[in-house]
């Protein structure tokens, strides 16, 4: 079966559209949601609904559990606490009551699916080979899908060697069918690794090959909502860079 991975959306219907079409193009058979749906970006009830409709596994991230209330927003950041805020104005009733249903951890086809960590599935990041060694102690299956940091990664684990880790970029593939794997797809709607396009991955579950993807969106159209919807400037202008 050939998956494709999402995370980190953002409510960023634009790029997620985009992503959409691309995994459609590409004729995958399922589509994964690491979480983080909304947060950030002005669509939060369309990209809530896309995912809802197009995902067999989708998880809870903690921009999402903050506008459910499970999360605090003071351990938030200003623009996100801002945004969250922002976000529970306007999002529906069935799409938060489809929020506040997910889980933040799941197994699917033996792969361990987390939207932070193994070891945090909501709050940790993922962003060094310290920290991944210690997931990899944590994780029960050999194969993990990670999002959160909004940087496409790959941590590799053999029997004998500690962690090595390396960002991926858009065509980079790894033949994961042997030693053990925490892989990020990157984010969808705000890439944070300097490629501004829509970062999502492939994954085979026979042969256990990933492929990293980009897609290019409307970065303007996806702005112009943001500060159409009155949220900081910031959140707007970071998404050309890809920062
Ligand atoms: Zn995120």
């Amino acid at each position: 079966m050939r998956v494709a991975v999402i995370s980190d959306i953002h409510a960023n219907r634009q790029a997620l559209e985009a992503v959409l079409s691309a995994v459609d193009a590409i004729g995958a058979d399922e589509l994964w949601c690491l979480g983080d749906l909304v947060g950030y970006g002005a669509d939060p009830n369309d990209c809530v609904q896309l995912v809802r409709e197009h995902a067999s596994v989708c998880l809870a991230g903690n921009h999402d559990l903050a506008v459910t209330g499970d999360l605090r927003l003071d351990d938030f950041s200003r623009g996100a606490a801002l945004a969250a805020r922002w976000t529970l104005d306007v999002i529906g009733d069935s799409e938060l009551k489809w929020l506040s249903s997910l889980p933040s951890e799941a197994t699917a086809e033996e792969v361990g699916l987390f939207h932070g960590s193994p070891r945090d599935p909501v709050w940790e990041y993922v962003i060094s080979t310290l920290l991944a060694d210690l997931c990899f102690d944590t994780m029960r299956t050999r194969i993990g899908l990670i999002g959160h940091s909004h940087v496409a990664l790959a941590f590799h684990r053999t029997e004998t060697e500690l962690a090595t880790g390396d960002a991926r970029r858009i065509g980079d593939s790894v033949d994961a069918s042997s030693d053990r794997w925490l892989l990020n797809p990157g984010s969808v709607g705000q890439p944070r690794d300097g490629d501004p396009r829509a970062a999502w991955l492939l994954l085979d579950t026979e042969s256990s090959v990933v492929t990293w993807q980009r897609t290019e969106y409307d970065i303007a159209g996806a702005a112009a909502a943001i500060r159409a919807a009155r949220l900081p400037d910031s959140l707007a202008d970071r998404l050309q860079y890809g920062q």
